[in-house]
């Protein structure tokens, strides 16, 4: 057997080789339109703090008070000594936030997927999921032992097919369909009525991942489910709290049985240290900030800064925040984000595995926090690129 360290740096060199080999780029900085990083100042299109809670006043006063109330670790699970009041109150913001009877808080998106997905289906189930489903899905959909089916993106036709097949291939088993209502890579929205029709058609169940709907989409941000008048009709919603929500973690919500199942059931809710009650006050200051006329202000400031760049750049109204330019290779894309940072912009170049082969774009995200200026200055720094 070979060296582990050599065998390791032979794997790295075919990663280089494919040029995706990846790198880190610690920020000295809070989180915001311009930050620190070790190539001096850059101004930041890349963040999914889309309101700019990261660094807000109100969520920095809620996380100082809970360090006051409640110190910062929790020294166990939730289920056996870890479980503070700060995690059940949050839960209870989401809760009315999300107008569902409950919701359980995990300590990531990633986590509440890997730890939900196979507490709802197993072996000799079938989940059926949307292609560009986020990794975390697809990770849970795997783990779960269930046979995995794959839609082409948004094509309710060939769910609808998928569902028929199993519904004969497995007439007794359970069908979960995933999709997302903002996919993170593309920023189009899910078409959801369709989507909700076809799982009640087939007996199926749904769990719509919000992660960059919250916040962003519909009234205060409820999301694409409240926007539609879904809520009901989605049998299992799950959102992220450190994207928009400017803190970490994340939440499945829905009916109170689906919450006690999921504490009973959800290995990654269980055997894990319950998360910071600094981090769930200042998630549910965020949620409520949200609910105020000044959440709904920044929301409408993140519109109307997306609208800006779309009249810039003469683009359809983006559907979210996350604005995908298309480029194809992938060395392309590393030199037009290279490109760009030379001019002090901080774009991602995003790349397989994160997308399919071929697909490499920057993805460029705009927060309530920019300024019109910096919005024409990335624009026409866009435009020197083509
Ligand atoms: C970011 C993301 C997640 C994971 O959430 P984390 O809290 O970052 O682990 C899940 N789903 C989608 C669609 C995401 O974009």
């Amino acid at each position: 057997m070979s060296d582990l360290g050599e065998e390791l740096s032979l794997r790295l060199r075919e990663v280089e080789e494919a040029g995706l080999l990846r790198v880190l780029h610690p920020v000295a900085s809070p989180q915001g339109v311009e930050i620190e990083t070790r190539g001096g100042r850059v101004l930041n299109f890349s963040s999914n703090d889309y309101l700019g809670l990261a660094n807000h006043p109100a969520l920095k006063v809620a996380a100082h008070a809970a360090i006051d109330r409640a110190g910062v670790g929790t020294g166990a699970s939730r289920l056996i000594s870890g479980d503070h009041e700060e995690h059940e109150r949050l839960e209870g913001i989401i809760r009315s936030f999300k107008r569902v009877e409950a919701a359980l808080s995990f300590s990531s998106g990633y986590a509440a997927a890997l730890g939900t997905i196979p507490a709802l289906v197993g072996d000799g189930d079938v989940v059926i999921l949307d292609k560009l489903c986020h990794a975390c899905l697809v990770d849970g959909a795997r783990l779960s032992g269930a046979v995995i089916r794959v839609f082409p993106h948004n094509n309710v036709e060939k769910l609808e097919s998928h569902l028929r097949w199993a519904r004969e291939k497995y007439p007794a088993s359970k069908v979960l369909v995933l999709a997302e209502s903002v996919y993170s890579m593309d920023g189009d929205l899910a078409p959801l009525g369709a989507i909700v029709e076809a799982k009640e058609r087939h007996g199926a169940w749904l769990m719509l991942d919000e992660a960059h709907g919250v916040g962003v989409v519909g009234e205060h941000g409820r999301g694409l489910a409240d926007h539609l008048g879904l809520t009901n009709r989605v049998d299992v919603h799950m959102g992220t709290l450190g994207k928009a929500l400017g803190a970490s973690g994340a939440y499945i919500a829905g009916s109170r049985i689906l919450r006690e199942h999921l504490v009973n059931r959800a290995r990654s809710f269980i055997f894990t240290t319950a998360s910071s009650p600094v981090v769930a006050a200042a998630a549910g200051a965020a949620i409520e900030l949200l609910q105020t006329a000044d959440g709904e202000a920044l929301r409408q400031r993140l519109m109307g800064n997306l609208a800006c760049l779309a009249e810039l750049r003469k683009l359809a109204r983006p559907e979210s925040a996350i604005v995908p330019i298309m480029l194809g290779a992938e060395e392309e894309a590393v030199r037009a984000s290279k490109a760009l940072l030379d001019l002090g912009l901080l774009v991602p170049a995003v790349r397989y595995p994160t997308v399919a082969k071929g697909a490499a774009r920057l993805r460029l995200t705009v927060t309530a926090a920019h300024g019109r200026d910096q919005i024409e200055r990335l624009a026409s720094a866009l435009a020197t690129l083509a």
